[in-house]
């Protein structure tokens, strides 16, 4: 089908996509538009990755906005919806307005209200509903991208819940939903009421495979000779071989390639994507010429910049020799330079974890699952990937325009892995997805939101809403969802954030606030308890403990040896928690103690500790502090406003120690650290020169700004913009040596005297 043959869509869009080099819709595109996707029909699309899916998502959305609609984009991962925004922009020219929204769970953000298309994930567009959004009743399409996630026991049942909670709020919208190839495509269609596409059809051939011995075992029954050299292992001869031009291809192949490809190696954990990085720079540091050698450099140097971590230090190693790690553990703009170098092919290969699988756009040449088992916490062991996460690695293999085909393989040590491998990955069918709603975490958070957003005011209506839901069209048993549902129901009654009055149910204030707050009712049990057998004014740490033992922070587990350690550092500290210390005996003592860690690493960051110091203290990540500074900043702003709403006098404290943590900082620097692009460390140096808070920064000599900015005239410019200073100007300024900051090393010592505890 001709791009300007689709029915529906804006009079501009043939000749936009023609300029994209689109003139033909995929096949599946085509399926989707003959089963009226721009017509506001629902549909469920469930095709390989890398097949078109975001066209047909936009042609939906087009076609309503051209209608007079508008448009909700959900993405499954925060870093997903500014990636998206940025590919919908390109429709801001022809008029077309879009919206993110980022904003605090407990916002509305009217100003949504205004846009055509909007792009959230799925539990910022539940905390909207949750909050009200009025705009969400004027909704004529929603996408939901990566729907195979409902089957994700975590964050599954917030995707399934919202879907039907707008379908609800507004009767015909049109639901298109986005998956990856799975075995139950037609129970998703099923519950969504949507035609369906399912289809196997790629842009570029994949070849599944795996490598065993010497060669390359093909899902075709051809084979392929791929010896190691020395002591190479498997992984290293694949990249190599990557590499290598074909003597058969050269210049001539598909696309016109140079003949020479990047690798995805998928391995199962962090420790490991670093140290395959580290081998396979050696192999790529053999195939790169001298411009991408200085270019790689200048990334390097990026790197570096972001932030001075080991993580930081050992990637920029690796990427001046064109390899790199990717994981969870990176901080966002890592992470970003990684994937940029990576489709510019200045970096040759990247070892993930498969973090990068999910939704990220980064085709390669060939892509190595070197990993098919991974550590599960629930098991206790060792539990193979599921045939969809192999296959959505698998999918990444092939650029479409750039290689005559795309190849995946799987690693086997003896002739019966070999089998093993073909039977459980090749060869094999998708798993089906299952609801997980009925779980109870998912259940008692998603009952009192539903009741307190208004959707149900009875145990009649509860089971009603809940016959909407995927669970309810995948069961036929419904009797273990209501029991589920009404140890809940007592749950959120015995806390006092419903009221129930025979078959009747209302949330009390309380309950209105937990609910808008998005917290999970048992998180919000444990801050209220701990709240109000806090004596005095809590300290910081007791907060920071206080919100790591809810449900709602992902905790830091001890490692062995730290037990006995953070056993001292308790009783030590004991008369700072919100609440009482667990005996020993209890079950809870462990619990406190992961808690105990994580505050600990809260109360690090806040007393403004070095980043790599923490990387090593808790074996993390700069990315994972992030996220855990995230997640305590929200969960204070909650306890703040619980605090304040029962009344205890202690707000101030909660906020003073939110604040601190959010910009990693002791008190006297809050003010300061404040300012636009001051941060943590600016407002050290700041204040040791002298300038204390935002107003003498305002009002500061510009020579001792830039001696304590040690000399940056540029940061030092729009430091002094965000502060308000009449001339910010550095022409001509030379920096006062006096106001320049004490050597790092320095600050390194001085860090010691904190104490290993
Ligand atoms: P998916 O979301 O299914 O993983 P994408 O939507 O990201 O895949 O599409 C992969 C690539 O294919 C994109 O670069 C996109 O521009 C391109 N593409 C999509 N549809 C067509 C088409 N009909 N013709 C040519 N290229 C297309």
């Amino acid at each position: 089908m001709n791009v300007s043959e689709v029915d529906g869509v804006p009079e501009w869009l043939p000749e936009h996509l023609r300029a994209d080099g689109i003139e033909e819709l995929y096949p599946p595109q085509a399926e989707a538009v003959e089963a009226g996707v721009t017509q506001g029909d629902s549909l469920v699309a469930s095709v390989p990755t890398a097949s078109g899916k975001t066209l047909v998502a936009e042609l939906a959305m087009l076609s309503a906005v051209q209608r007079g609609g508008k448009a909700l984009y959900i993405v499954p991962l925060r870093a997903l919806a500014s990636e998206k925004r940025d590919e919908f922009e390109e429709f801001s020219r022809y008029g077309v307005e879009i919206g993110v929204s980022t904003g605090n769970y407990e916002s509305e953000e009217r100003w949504l209200g205004e846009k055509d298309i909007i792009v959230a994930t799925s539990e910022k567009v539940d905390s909207l509903v949750r909050n009200d959004a009025s705009w969400l009743s004027r909704l004529d399409c929603v996408v939901a991208d990566e729907v195979h996630l409902v089957d994700d026991s975590q964050r599954g049942p917030t995707l399934e819940v919202t879907l039907a909670k707008l379908r609800r709020i507004n009767p015909g919208l049109q639901v298109v939903a986005l998956s990856a190839t799975i075995g139950n495509a037609d129970a998703l269609a099923d519950w969504l009421d949507a035609a369906l596409v399912d289809s196997d059809w790629r842009p570029i051939e994949l070849r599944k495979g795996v490598h065993f011995g010497e060669a390359l075992h093909f899902d075709d029954g051809s084979q392929e000779h791929l010896p190691s050299q020395g002591s190479e292992k498997a992984t290293e001869a694949i990249v190599r071989d990557t590499l290598t031009p074909d003597e058969d291809e050269g210049e001539s192949d598909a696309g016109g390639g140079d003949g020479r490809g990047s690798s995805l190696v998928f391995v199962n954990s962090r420790r490991n994507a670093e140290g395959a990085a580290k081998r396979l720079a050696n192999v790529t540091n053999d195939h790169l010429d001298g411009d991408e050698f200085s270019r790689l450099r200048e990334i390097a140097a990026e790197i570096r910049d972001d932030n001075d971590t080991e993580t930081s230090e050992d990637l920029a190693d690796a990427v001046e020799k064109g390899a790199a790690f990717h994981h969870a553990g990176l901080s966002s703009n890592m992470r970003s330079l990684v994937e940029d170098a990576f489709r510019d092919r200045l970096v040759k290969c990247i070892a993930a974890t498969p973090t990068l699988a999910a939704g990220v756009n980064t085709p390669s040449r060939r892509v190595v699952v070197r990993d098919w088992r991974r550590y599960s916490g629930e098991a206790g062991g060792m539990q193979p990937l599921s045939v969809l996460e192999v296959h959505q690695m698998m999918g990444r293999a092939g650029r479409p325009g750039m290689d005559p085909y795309g190849e995946a393989l799987l690693l086997a040590k003896s002739h019966d892995e070999l089998d093993e491998l073909f039977e459980r990955y090749v060869w094999a069918d998708p798993e089906p997805v299952q609801s997980k709603l009925a779980a109870e975490p998912a259940m008692r958070t998603h009952l009192l939101a539903t009741i307190a957003s208004g959707f149900a005011d009875s145990r009649e209506g509860l089971l009603e809403f809940l016959q909407e839901t995927l669970y309810a069209s995948q069961t036929d048993e419904d009797a273990f969802l209501e029991q589920v549902m009404d140890d809940m129901l007592a749950y959120l009654e015995r806390n006092g954030f419903i009221d129930a009055d025979g078959d009747d149910l209302s949330a009390t204030g309380m309950g209105h606030t937990v609910s808008r707050l998005y917290l999970d009712p048992m998180s919000a049990a444990e801050i209220i308890d701990g709240l109000r057998a806090t004596e005095g004014r809590p300290t910081a740490l007791g907060l920071y403990h206080l919100v790591s033992r809810t449900p709602d922070m992902y905790q830091l587990y001890l490692r062995s040896g730290e037990q006995e350690e953070f056993t001292e550092l308790a009783y030590e500290r004991e008369s700072e928690f919100c609440g009482r210390l667990p005996s020993e005996f209890d079950d809870a003592f462990d619990d406190w103690l992961s808690a105990l860690k994580t505050a600990k690493l809260l109360e690090d960051w806040a007393d403004e500790v070095e980043e790599d110091r923490i990387t090593e203290r808790y074996g993390v990540g700069p990315g994972d502090i992030r996220g855990k500074v995230d997640t305590a900043e929200w969960l204070l702003g909650a306890a703040e406003q619980l605090a304040a709403e029962l009344d205890l006098g202690i707000a101030p404290a909660v906020r003073e120690a939110r604040i601190r943590v959010q910009h990693g900082v002791r008190e006297e620097l809050v003010d300061l650290a404040g300012v636009r692009g001051v941060g943590r460390k600016r407002a050290r140096r700041l204040f040791e020169a002298g300038i204390e808070d935002r107003e003498a920064l305002r009002n500061a000599n510009k020579a001792v700004v830039l001696g304590a900015l040690r000399g940056r005239e540029r940061t030092a410019e729009s430091v002094l913009e965000a502060a308000g200073h009449t001339d910010p100007d550095m022409d001509g300024v030379e920096p006062d040596p006096d106001a320049a900051p004490v050597l790092d090393e320095t600050d390194d010592e001085d860090q010691t005297s904190l104490g290993e505890f």
